[in-house]
């Protein structure tokens, strides 16, 4: 028994050292990854209930030689506790703004298409995050009506002062601000309201059963009514089927964003769906 035990002890450490090996390549491989131009920003549209184009969001993909195609969930939460989300994030603010320019180039359609962008927490209590942004901003000679930032509640509600001091400089320049995964947090009606937004995102996890499951149901509603006694946006994302777009769209939903209506594209993608749009 004795002899087992040590050899379940050594197995155990051997488990735990190949653990941290591949944790630490990890980390290597992804701090290469934007010298490498690994990395790249697919777009999911968002659309009207009419239908019509409105924005898309911008989320990130690593292509890495030796992983493949590899999603967000599987390395931004690495990324924000080894701090490589600041560079990563600037990356991703910079290429945003860069394709912004690219399809409002012409200045005549400004509400064309927006783009969203997703800030992590440690981006958003960076110093820096103001004038990166701006800097972002100013070096593609990118608008700043068409730039929408998505932030989360663990990013505004550990320092609201400082939350509302940042958001109302953003949001002076023309910047939208969203609430994104609203309704798996806490937010209140009390702090929402200090706030200043334009516009919330409903999850997609409230959005799953929503047909199905009368508290889901309330949940929304009541989110919902929030959002409007608020005078905000409401954005429903997650929406997979024609049952849950009906229902969204009559509970007052303002924007639809889905596996349903597109799926995240590679920019030459949404490029071409916004040239097919305009000529509607
Ligand atoms: P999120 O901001 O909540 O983004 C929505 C996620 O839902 C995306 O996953 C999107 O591809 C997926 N999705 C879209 N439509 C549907 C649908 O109809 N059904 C289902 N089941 N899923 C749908 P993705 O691209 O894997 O991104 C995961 C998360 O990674 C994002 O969640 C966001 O929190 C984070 N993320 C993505 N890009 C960035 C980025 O550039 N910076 C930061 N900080 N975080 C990012
Ligand atoms: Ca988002
Ligand atoms: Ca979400
Ligand atoms: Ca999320």
């Amino acid at each position: 028994a004795k002899e087992g035990g040590r050899n379940r002890v050594c197995l155990f450490s051997e488990q735990r050292e190949a653990q941290m090996h591949s944790r630490t390549s990890l980390v290597q491989e992804l701090a290469n990854a934007i010298q490498q131009g690994e990395l790249m920003l697919y777009y999911q549209p968002q659309f009207r209930p009419d239908g019509s184009l409105h924005g898309a969001e911008a989320l990130l993909r690593w292509r890495s030689p030796s992983r493949g195609l590899v999603a967000p969930g599987d390395f931004i939460s690495l990324a924000e506790e080894t701090g490589l989300i600041l560079s990563i994030g600037d990356w991703v603010l910079n290429t945003a703004c860069r394709h912004l320019r690219q399809i409002q180039r012409s200045g005549l359609h400004d509400d064309q298409c927006s783009l969203s962008v997703n800030i992590s927490p440690r981006q958003f209590a960076d110093p820096a995050f103001l004038s990166k942004v701006e800097q972002a901003l100013t070096s593609h000679a990118a608008p700043a009506q068409g730039l929408k930032l998505e932030l989360t509640e663990s990013s505004l509600f550990h320092d609201m002062d400082h939350a509302i001091e940042i958001l109302g400089q953003l949001r002076e320049q023309g910047i939208g601000i969203e609430l994104d995964d609203f309704g798996t947090g806490y937010s209140s009606l009390s702090y929402l309201k200090r706030l200043p937004l334009d516009a919330l995102k409903l999850d997609g996890s409230l959005i799953a059963d929503v047909v199905s499951d009368a508290r889901d149901l309330a949940i929304l509603r009541a989110a919902i009514t929030m959002a409007k006694t608020l005078s905000l946006t409401v954005i429903a994302e997650g929406v997979e089927t024609n049952e849950q777009r009906a229902f969204l769209t009559s509970e007052g939903c303002d924007l639809l964003q889905g596996y349903l209506l597109a799926r995240p594209m590679p920019f030459d993608d949404l490029e071409a769906l916004i040239e097919r749009a305009a000529r509607q």
